[in-house]
């Protein structure tokens, strides 16, 4: 029997579009998926806990672990620098699991260009203009910020036919149902059930083709 080996699902989204929450809600519906927890210099905001949203280092060490290979991506957003882990990924593909990488579209490339079956997931605001309402709304960003984040979002939308699903994320409900069937699609795929099935199928007298 071929050995399991997991997927890779990268979810991207224009900040603002309600990523996190989404990503929040899928990881509650699907359990058996594991996020990511990327590498990052920016420091933790009020709430988030070293190793468990961010593994939180400084640059010098992300220097180095730039050096020693230890990034599968890495990019630059707002000034910071995020990245992903080589080593966790590849153990947790090879034990068979699912992976949930929450990154930017840069990192979305660079994975791509090493795992070219890593579904790529959209997360698309309703508009511009709703995107512009919930990050005014926040209360946490200046001026500058947001207007930055709005030019970012409308270059990232431009990209949006890059990736295999799109989610909008105008009802919060809908969006949720729609990201956890993207996964439940994926695993009923008859390649998928037949390995996983293949006792039952044996049973029912199918022959392994
Ligand atoms: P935040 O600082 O708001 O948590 O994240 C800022 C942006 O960086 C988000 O778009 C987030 O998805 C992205 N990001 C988080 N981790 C990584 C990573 O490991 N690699 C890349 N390329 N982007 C990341």
């Amino acid at each position: 029997m071929s050995k399991a080996v997991g997927n890779i699902y990268i979810v991207v989204a224009p900040s603002g579009a309600g990523k996190t929450s989404l990503v929040a809600a899928l990881l509650q519906a699907e359990p058996t998926v594991e996020l990511s927890v990327s590498y990052t210099t920016r420091a933790a905001r009020t709430g988030e806990e070293d190793g468990k949203h961010y593994h939180f280092i400084d640059h010098t060490a992300f220097q180095s672990m730039i050096a020693a290979g230890d990034f599968l991506e890495y990019a630059e957003v707002y000034g910071n620098f995020y990245g992903t882990s080589v080593r966790w990924l590849q153990s947790r593909l090879e034990a068979g699991r699912d992976i949930l990488l929450e990154i930017d579209w840069q990192g979305a490339e660079q994975v791509r260009k090493v795992f070219p079956d890593a579904v790529g997931i959209f997360i698309l605001p309703p508009s511009i203009e709703e995107l512009e309402r919930r990050l005014r709304g926040r209360g946490t960003d200046s001026e500058e910020v947001i207007l930055r984040r709005l030019a970012s979002a409308r270059s990232e939308i431009d990209k949006v036919a890059e990736y295999d699903y799109i989610v909008v994320n105008d009802d919060f409900e809908r969006a949720r149902v729609d990201l956890i069937s993207i996964f439940r699609a994926r695993r009923l795929r008859a390649e998928v059930q037949t390995r996983r099935l293949a006792q039952a199928l044996a049973r029912m007298g199918v022959q392994r083709g």
